[in-house]
């Protein structure tokens, strides 16, 4: 197990795109720890830089306290988990878990041991003759998970891994990595676009944008206190809601208040004193509860409501909210205030 830090790490590629600009992160040994971001923030390139995959151009890395800035991967000593699976077709999944241990050298017995031991922590004993081609894609992904474990690296970096599996798989394979990470008890560095991966995974979340971190947090402190409109803007489906003080009825200057749907709530019938007045734009219906977009002077706000909420489009309705729940964000710079 190993600790990792990042100081003031930076990549420009050549042609000057200046990738990752500056990150300074310290993760603790054991950590599950997500980076988090829309597409091109930096997520991939900042993995590659802990791997091995990329020469920094600025900053230091250190893993377990020793800079390994110069370093090849393999000197690392940490396994990298992909999207795609990667899998030898021809060699059933024992010989495929097996791989890195005979390339590393290790002796025949010692390769069965480990190869017996790591596909029983993933479920995968019935399936050790199988060729990749005769496996699902959740099965294929746990077998390339296998394989990074054989090894029993200090660090794992997961790329994306579950981003090429199917909704309800990715939920079901989302929770065995979690109890993965649990019984290993391993540093693991995951990156993702997906808000809600990195909300039920991590100790920690990292959000990126173009190259630079947001903001660092637990994920409820994220959720809760977000550092700034990127952030509270990022997590959280139905978006936070996001408008001016007037939609409110707030009598503030230049800031703009974040409100999250399940702190408005909407009724029908005679709006009771202290209410905002507004008409129902949409509601869509999710089952166990409703997203209802209303309008109210002139900006449209959600608010969660229960699954047999009905009312037609223009219906009159009526929005109240705990005060105490909004955020205040500066209008400038953005800032969480
Ligand atoms: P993410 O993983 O968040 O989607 P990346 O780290 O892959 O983002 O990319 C960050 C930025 O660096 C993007 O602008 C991307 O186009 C650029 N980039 C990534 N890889 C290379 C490369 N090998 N050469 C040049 N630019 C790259």
């Amino acid at each position: 197990m190993a600790t990792v830090s990042l100081e003031d790490v930076r990549k420009v590629y050549r042609g000057g795109v200046a990738a990752v600009k500056g990150v300074t992160l310290h993760i603790a040994d054991g950590e599950f720890i997500s980076l988090v971001g829309p597409s091109g923030c930096g997520k991939s390139t900042t993995l590659n830089l802990i791997a091995g995959l990329e020469e920094l151009s600025g900053g230091t890395l250190r893993i377990d306290g020793a800079v390994v800035n110069g370093m090849s991967p393999r000197e690392r000593d940490i396994a990298m988990v992909f999207q795609s699976y990667a899998l030898y077709p021809h060699m059933d999944v024992a010989r495929n878990l097996a791989f890195p241990l005979v390339v590393a050298g290790m002796a025949r017995g010692d390769i069965d041991a480990r190869v017996r031991e790591v596909a029983s922590v993933l479920g995968l004993e019935a399936l050790l003759s199988r060729r990749p081609k005769e496996l699902s894609g959740g099965q294929r992904q746990r077998v390339a998970l296998g394989r990074a474990l054989v090894r029993r690296p200090k660090v794992f970096l997961f790329d994306e891994p579950l981003s090429n599996l199917d909704a309800a798989l990715r939920t079901q394979m989302r929770g065995e990595i979690k109890k993965l990470h649990e019984q290993l008890k391993a540093t693991f560095i995951y990156v993702t676009h997906d808000q809600a991966e990195a909300m039920t995974l991590s100790d920690r979340v990292v959000v990126m944008n173009q190259g630079e971190v947001q903001q660092v947090a637990p994920p409820r402190e994220l959720y809760d206190a977000p550092a700034n409109l990127f952030v509270a803007g990022f997590f959280g489906s139905p978006r936070i809601n996001l408008v001016k003080p007037a939609t409110l009825a707030q009598p503030e200057g230049n800031v703009v208040l974040g409100l999250r749907p399940e702190h408005l709530h909407v009724g029908q019938g005679p709006a009771p004193a202290g209410t905002l007045e507004g008409r129902v734009y949409l509601v869509e219906p999710m089952g166990a509860e409703s997203w209802v977009t209303v309008e109210v002077a002139g900006e449209r706000m959600v608010a969660r409501a229960p699954g047999d909420f009905h009312a037609p489009t223009g219906a009159p309705v009526w929005l109240r909210y705990d005060a105490a729940r909004l955020r205040r964000f500066d209008a400038t710079s953005g800032r969480a205030m």
